[in-house]
């Protein structure tokens, strides 16, 4: 017969909310004198460390609190990655007030939508945009505030703000952090549609927490008390994929870049401050690697890079790992999952391979991490085998995967709670994931997403187009570029260059398709839709002049 437990006995742990002040509070209390390094907007280098980070962002909550900013209020940042931003974070996510990163490269329409749907009731800023924040704020009716990250003296005055120096020199009294479950909303961040608008993706504390311990074990970004960590991804691109809360659960010394991301500026940054991993897309890898190569220059102390955001090219892992001894490892996520799904550290049998061998797996997006289910299926939804050559929509599931958009009425996932990533691949019998295609319509160039819908939709309206279709096309540099397929209508005949000028000003400079090709047909699928499958694999091998 079964003894049951009695009800008082059956949760005997402690009750320990999962709120991610509690990373900083670590930080600080049992690495309080790691260095935290931000090149600032002048091209020099401030050192923090992490307990002064935890006093400022304790002053910060108090001055949020001060002005009736409380639980679930949004407060917005448009800032690049700085010890001051960091201090932001998480001084807006102590006192369970949501930190919102916003994108500076979006468009101001865009900008304008995001902070209006996330209903901000303040902006927190770098002074470099404050022409931004001037032509945002007449649109933006919740802002209630601006501040600047910056000391008094060089705070804008063409509009009221505040400069966050003063914000936290003004602040006083007792905070308190985390006290609230754990499920609660902590941050923001909005994720470009294939078509409509941007969609928000919003984390609680939990699914923050669990991403930092998912991506902290031993096969993924696995950041220790002796790592010096370069975190080039931005902070407003899904949480810098996770870094600043990695780095403060394990006492690592931080190093913001600040805006400069050129090969020179990075390359100083790694050997000065002896950077040992980092993180970031291809495209600034790319610059990297070409600056070391025109000056033959070596990384000395740098032991890992973790490479994401898109497909990571085999001259880059060779580039990094033959020519200066750092270990490549692949990353693919995305917002939705917080970010990170796979890595690509090595199995002990691709681990004992020959080079060749550990190369190709190296430039697949690698393994699923514990803490995520993997699953890729068929287009009736079928999962399918482990095989390594049947590529299916990659669906993923897990703590730190979303399930619902920031106001939207109905659930992101399938009846059996799957996320589908819009990304096609394979998984082979290794467990490596391979993505092979991107069933969403959009082109990611240097880690930026472009809508090929929306040049599309522009471009049928020049009274020459029939059909416009907008492919990827590969770049060196950006990884993707957009190529235009145009079928001219009967009759009608018009010029690249005509095409092309006909688009100016209509989308952003970086939108513009790098060429404009013509077909007779454009090839269509059973239902008249474009058949972009064709097209990517009749222009897989064209370059752009
Ligand atoms: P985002 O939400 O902006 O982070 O973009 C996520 C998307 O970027 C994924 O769905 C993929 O299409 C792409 N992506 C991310 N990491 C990789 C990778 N390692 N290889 C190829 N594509 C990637």
């Amino acid at each position: 017969m079964s003894t049951p437990i009695p009800p008082d006995q059956a949760d005997l742990m402690q009750p320990w909310a999962l709120t991610v002040d509690r990373a900083l509070t670590h930080a600080a209390r049992w690495h309080g004198d790691r260095a935290v390094v931000s090149r600032l907007a002048d091209g020099s280098l401030s050192r923090t460390n992490y307990a002064e980070i935890e006093r400022r962002a304790r002053r910060c909550s108090a001055a949020l609190l001060a002005a009736g900013i409380g639980q679930g209020d949004r407060i917005a940042t448009l800032a690049m990655n700085h010890a001051n931003h960091v201090t932001a974070w998480f001084g807006i996510m102590g006192i369970g007030a949501v930190c919102h990163t916003v994108n500076p490269r979006l468009f101001d329409e865009q900008l304008v939508y995001i902070i209006n749907h996330a209903a901000d009731r303040w902006l927190m800023a770098d002074v470099q945009f404050a022409p931004l924040v001037e032509r945002l704020l007449p649109q933006c009716p919740t802002l209630e505030r601006v501040v600047y990250f910056c000391g008094e003296a060089d705070c804008p005055t063409t509009h009221p703000a505040v400069a966050f120096d003063t914000l936290l020199a003004a602040a006083s009294g007792p905070v308190v952090w985390g006290d609230f479950d754990e499920h609660s909303p902590a941050a923001l961040c909005y994720t470009s549609g294939t078509t409509g608008h941007p969609k928000g993706v919003l984390y609680t504390h939990r699914s923050q927490m669990l991403h930092t311990l998912i991506i902290q074990s031993r096969d993924a970004v696995a950041l220790s008390a002796v790592d010096t960590v370069l975190s080039i991804v931005p902070m407003f691109h899904v949480n810098a994929w996770g870094i600043p809360f990695a780095a403060a659960t394990s006492g690592a010394r931080l190093v913001l870049p600040g805006a400069r991301l050129d090969g020179a500026s990075v390359y100083e940054l790694i050997e000065q401050e002896r950077v040992t991993v980092s993180a970031g897309v291809p495209s600034v890898w790319q610059l990297l690697l070409e600056y070391l190569a025109k000056h033959q220059l070596r990384l000395s102390a740098m032991r890992r890079v973790i490479i994401g955001g898109s497909a990571c090219p085999e001259s880059l892992i060779r580039g990094f790992q033959d020519d200066h001894g750092v270990d490549v490892i692949q990353a693919w996520g995305m917002t939705e999952m917080s970010p990170i799904g796979t890595m690509g550290a090595p199995t002990e049998r691709i681990a004992a391979a020959d080079a060749a061998t550990r190369l190709r797996y190296t430039a697949k997006q690698g393994r699923v991490l514990f803490g995520v289910d993997l699953q890729i299926t068929d287009d009736d939804g079928a999962v399918l085998a482990h095989d390594g050559h049947m590529p299916g929509h990659i669906q993923v599931k897990g703590p730190a995967v979303i399930r619902r958009y920031y106001g939207d009425d109905k659930d992101a996932v399938g009846a059996d709670g799957f996320f589908d990533s819009g990304d096609i691949g394979t998984i082979d019998v290794d467990g490596y994931m391979e993505i092979t295609d991107r069933a969403k319509d959009l082109i990611k160039s240097g880690g930026e997403w472009i809508s090929s819908v929306e040049i599309e939709n522009l471009a049928v309206g020049h009274p020459a187009v029939q059909l416009a279709a907008v492919i990827a096309i590969p770049h060196v540099r950006w990884r993707e570029r957009p190529l235009l397929v145009i079928q001219l209508k009967e009759g009608k005949t018009a010029s690249p260059k005509e095409l092309l000028t006909f688009l100016e000003g209509k989308i952003a400079r970086w939108w513009m398709p790098d060429a404009v090709v013509f077909v007779e047909h454009m090839p269509l699928g059973a239902t008249g839709k474009l058949d972009k499958k064709t097209l990517r694999v009749q222009f897989a091998e064209f370059t752009a002049d």
